[in-house]
């Protein structure tokens, strides 16, 4: 697997930034959000089609067969057009969440500006919005941010190493970036929390990743790494390539069936961590049976 250098990145962003706009689709209209199937929310608001963040491993890569883009995931983003703002009617206690599908902070909307709107509307909202993202773009959204009456704002990160997180997450921003983005969140007042996500198995070092944001998440919440797409084969490749002492493992997890005792493992981790570091921590280990 090539190894993509920062500066590499930068310059991929920017031509991807030139060219946001494919071809052939249309003038499709979009109402602003959607039923959520996702544990935790019951509603989503996905900016844009696309996500050039390209992270390796995203289970949304196969949203490109429903939105006729035939180009590989993480090389095409484009911004939704709505035709109507309306947010849902039934809000008192119901979750909203921005950026299931796709990172709304992602770096086109430096350019597009989806979301200052979005956030405008938002203000009115009565239950919870709710915002993940892997990027330090949302930071110029701040007062915005803090004008929403019930937010919290997550921020992805379950890698140590620049080096993994830079052939896994190309176009995210850095590990320092994001923690930085967490502590300007949580010191203005919005509530924030990691999100460990995904767990890489012998990778993703919790302890060390709940040190870094300490002070500055509320909470902790853990997702596994689920390998039951067509990206399956390129992650087991990063891992034979720059991990092959894992590889035995992760033939054992994702290929024999040992991620039920695996995950179970984590889960006793989970709890250790939680009690030794003092912050809450929230599973989301058997994400398909969490139901709200
Ligand atoms: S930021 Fe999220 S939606 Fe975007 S490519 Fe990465 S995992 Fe997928």
């Amino acid at each position: 697997m090539a190894d993509m250098g920062r500066e590499e990145c930068r310059l991929r962003t920017e031509e991807i930034n030139k060219h946001p706009q494919r071809e052939g689709k249309g003038e499709k209209k979009y109402r602003l959000y959607s039923k959520s199937k996702l544990p935790a929310s019951d509603y989503v608001i996905n900016p844009y089609t696309g996500c050039v963040h390209g992270c390796l491993y995203c289970y949304a890569c196969f949203m490109g067969r429903f939105t006729g883009h035939d180009q590989p995931w993480g090389t095409y983003a484009e911004p939704k057009k709505y035709n109507s703002m309306k947010l849902p009617v039934r809000q008192e206690g119901k979750t909203i969440l921005v950026g299931s599908v796709t990172d709304a902070y992602q770096p086109v909307e430096a350019r597009f500006c989806q979301m200052p709107r979005i956030l405008e509307c938002l203000r009115t909202y009565r239950g919870h919005v709710e915002i993940l993202t892997k990027s330090n773009l949302i930071l110029r959204d701040l007062e915005l941010l803090k004008q929403i009456p019930d937010i919290s704002v997550g921020v992805s990160l379950g890698l140590c190493s620049g080096r993994d997180a830079e052939a896994l997450e190309p176009r995210a921003s850095g590990i320092r970036e994001r923690l930085d983005t967490l502590k300007t969140l949580h010191d203005n007042g919005i509530p924030t929390y990691l999100f460990v996500a995904p767990y890489f198995p012998g990778i993703t070092n919790l302890r060390r990743l709940t040190e870094w944001s300490k002070g500055f998440a509320d909470f902790v919440g853990v997702e596994n790494l689920n390998l039951r797409g067509g990206y399956k084969a390129k992650v087991m490749a990063f891992i034979g390539e720059r991990h092959p002492d894992l590889l035995p493992l992760y033939r054992q997890i994702y290929e024999k069936g040992g991620g039920a005792a695996y995950w179970k493992e984590v889960e006793a981790e989970l709890e250790e961590t939680e009690k030794e570091m003092e912050i809450p921590f929230v599973s989301y280990l058997y994400h398909e049976k969490i139901r709200k």
